[in-house]
């Protein structure tokens, strides 16, 4: 397995963003990312998918979207849509049928900012997923860094206190998100967890001050989702692009929160008498499965099977579970950083069956 990091959430002034294609590229490779998505609002930008090259050095980058219905008040459920060459915005009315045409084109729909409340004190809305319903998703973002910022802002002075100190903002998911992941997976679905960081490179103003809060090269060096590819990137925008839509669609993937310190390394993998299996794909339990964590660092590392914690470690780097119980496993880890406890990485789930 050959591990990529990925940054799929972010916007350019084409909606939202304050930086062009090639700039955010460019921060990209100063932050030593493999490959990026960019998600417009309801625009699909074509002809900027590139292996995008500075010097020596290079990205790939790839185009999504960020799909919502504008005219529903307040702008609630906004789905990100990868691997589709076609504008589907026109079908945001019908959130479900907007997701039934995606997997119908082969693409990948996943929820974005799944609870992203209300903040009054910098009037914005509550913009939280509310189509839960909706069962034919490939996944959700669990972990967004705009969400949590937000739900942090109780007046405009933690607005301006979080953009001097950015490093302080990020704590985990929404324990509400992950209990609510863990209720699909309980259930049977198979629910890709992906971490995106909502970059627009912010801009914020406040009496004489103003200051880009964000700027994409920081988000870049934060919440990163890191993909398990069966072969290394090829330079080669078509088969690198199909090759990373797999892996998202496979799950096989974490989240690794790379601020505090590089998650890269991290595997989560089971054993079984078929052989070896990884993050988002299943296993059979006859016989029993060995599950194996290796951490990057000895942490605080939290197995969870179906939504309760079965096993702890502290300390360790390599962590081991015997079980023959079927469901879905999967990995927390978490890791003391500026004073505060904080979530380091998630893992997708492996499935074990009957
Ligand atoms: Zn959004
Ligand atoms: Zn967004």
């Amino acid at each position: 397995m050959h591990e990529i990091i990925i940054n799929l959430h972010m916007h350019t002034p084409y909606s939202d963003g304050y930086e062009n294609h090639d700039a955010i590229a460019q921060a990209a490779i100063r932050s030593k990312l493999d490959a990026i998505i960019i998600t417009d609002h309801n625009v699909l930008v074509t002809g900027k998918d590139c292996l995008f090259h500075d010097g020596e050095k290079s990205v790939l980058v790839l185009i999504g979207e960020e799909i919502h219905d504008q005219s529903r008040q307040p702008q609630k459920s906004h789905l990100l849509v990868f691997g589709v060459d076609r504008e589907l915005a026109t079908l945001a009315t019908d959130i479900k049928l907007l997701v039934e045409t995606v997997r119908k084109l082969n693409g990948l729909a996943f929820i974005a900012h799944p609870y992203d409340p209300e903040s009054k004190a910098v009037g914005e809305d509550d913009i939280s997923w509310d189509d839960w319903d909706i069962t034919s998703m490939n996944g959700i973002e669990l972990w967004n860094g705009m969400s949590e910022f937000k739900s942090r802002l109780k007046t405009k002075l933690h607005a301006f206190y979080y953009a001097y100190f950015p490093a302080r903002i990020a704590r985990g998911p929404f324990p509400l998100i992950l209990s609510k992941w863990d209720g699909l997976l309980s259930q049977g679905q198979r629910i890709t967890a992906i971490g995106g960081s909502d970059a627009h490179g912010l801009r914020i103003l406040y009496g004489p001050f103003r200051r880009v809060i964000f700027p994409y090269e920081w988000h870049f060096r934060g919440i990163n989702t890191h993909l398990l590819l069966p072969a290394p990137l090829q330079g080669s925008l078509n088969e690198d692009r199909q090759m990373i839509y797999e892996a998202l669609k496979q799950g096989h993937a974490f989240i690794g929160y790379d601020l505090p310190a590089s998650t890269t390394g991290f595997r989560f993998s089971a054993k079984g008498r078929e052989g070896v299996n990884w993050m988002g794909d299943e296993i059979n339990s006859q016989g029993g499965v060995t599950l194996q964590i290796r951490l990057p660092q000895a942490s605080e590392c939290h197995l969870i099977h179906n939504g309760k914690d079965i096993q702890q470690w502290d300390k360790h780097e390599i962590c081991t579970y015997i079980t023959t119980q079927p469901g879905a496993y999967r990995v927390e880890v978490y890791k003391h950083f500026q004073g505060q406890r904080r979530g380091w990485i998630f893992s997708n789930p492996i499935y074990i069956t009957k």
